[in-house]
């Protein structure tokens, strides 16, 4: 997953937590083999890699389950939120390189080649298309989120009474953890110097019970364009990179859908993206948003059940 994940776990005896622990890390390992467009035979990289040829490539079924998840997500955030993203990621990855904002030309080659019409998913068969050359999946969104999902599922099966899975900073929380009334979970302060060490927000603890949070933020993964900092995160609409936004952290009930709100409400902005989370259930958010040189915190409805005062 390019990430440490750090996995705590408590069961009624000490066997059953090393299974468990043994069952969530082999899940993490197993899934991000696959999952990651990095890896070069992961089944990502062979549906990257045949794209516009035939037939179909044949994939696990999480990645199918996977990919059915981000086309719901990307329908919900109206295309904000877009798996086959991978092309204007490629591009700006390539241009951070030289430092200096793509070309009108090159931007707008790499944004025909992005959107779900091209993503053929044939569930029942576990078979993956990409329709044209050079279209490209990028689970990067989404894929930390699912796979801390199958590893709590893996863990609480081995017989986990409770347990916390960090995917640096893509968190669940099952059950409570002995003597305590709940996880309490840190947010990275986004004004903070950036690196794995970074500040948290000094007046904000989370407590989760059978939760799921995530934040999408600029300050660990940014690129430098024209002197400009953009954030690693695309509007898929506009092929252009996010400028606005400070962080965003998500809690919901499911990790894949927080990390993949979070990353779709990162592209939507604060007014639309809250508007989004407004009309989801048991989905709460908070943004951090840069506003004339300040940090302004926007927190959905229900954001408060969750934040408890620092002890
Ligand atoms: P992280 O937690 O690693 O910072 P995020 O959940 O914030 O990741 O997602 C950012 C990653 O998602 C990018 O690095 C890229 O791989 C992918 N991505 C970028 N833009 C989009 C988008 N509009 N929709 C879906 N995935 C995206
Ligand atoms: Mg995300």
């Amino acid at each position: 997953m390019g990430t440490l994940v750090t996995v705590t776990v408590w069961a009624e005896a000490a066997s059953q937590a090393d299974g468990a622990l043994t069952d969530g890390f082999g899940t993490i390992e197993r899934l991000s083999a696959r999952l990651s467009h990095r890896a070069p035979h992961s089944d990502v990289s062979r549906v990257n890699a045949a794209a516009g040829h035939r037939p179909p490539v044949t994939v696990c079924p999480e990645l199918c389950e996977l990919l059915e998840a981000g086309r719901r997500f990307g329908a919900l955030s109206d295309g904000a939120f877009d798996v086959t993203v991978g092309p204007l990621v490629a591009l700006y990855a390539r241009a951070s390189r030289v430092g200096r904002f793509p070309a009108d030309a090159e931007l707008a080659h790499a944004r025909s080649l992005v959107g779900w019409g091209g993503l053929k998913i044939e569930s029942g068969a576990n078979r993956v298309r990409l329709s044209r050359q050079d279209m490209a999946l990028d689970l990067g969104g989404i894929a930390k989120g699912y796979i801390v999902d199958r590893a709590v599922e893996a863990m609480r099966r081995a017989g986990a009474t409770a347990a916390l899975v960090d995917a640096g900073g893509d968190i669940y929380g099952l059950g409570t953890p002995p003597r305590r009334d709940c996880w309490r979970i840190a947010v990275r302060d986004p004004a903070a110097p950036s690196g794995p060490t970074g500040a948290v927000l000094p007046d904000l603890v989370l407590s989760l019970i059978d939760r799921a949070v995530a934040t999408s933020g600029d300050y660990e993964r940014f690129v430098t364009l024209d002197g400009k900092r953009y954030s690693h995160i695309v509007d898929p609409r506009s092929g252009r990179p996010v400028a606005h936004m400070a962080s965003v952290t998500v809690i919901a009930e499911q990790c894949t859908e927080a990390d993949a709100l979070a990353t779709a409400v990162s592209v939507l902005g604060p007014d639309k993206g809250l508007a989004l989370i407004e009309s989801l259930p048991n989905v709460e958010a908070l943004i951090l948003h840069k506003a004339g040189g300040r940090l302004r915190r926007i927190r959905s409805s229900g954001f408060a059940q969750y934040e408890r005062a620092r002890a």
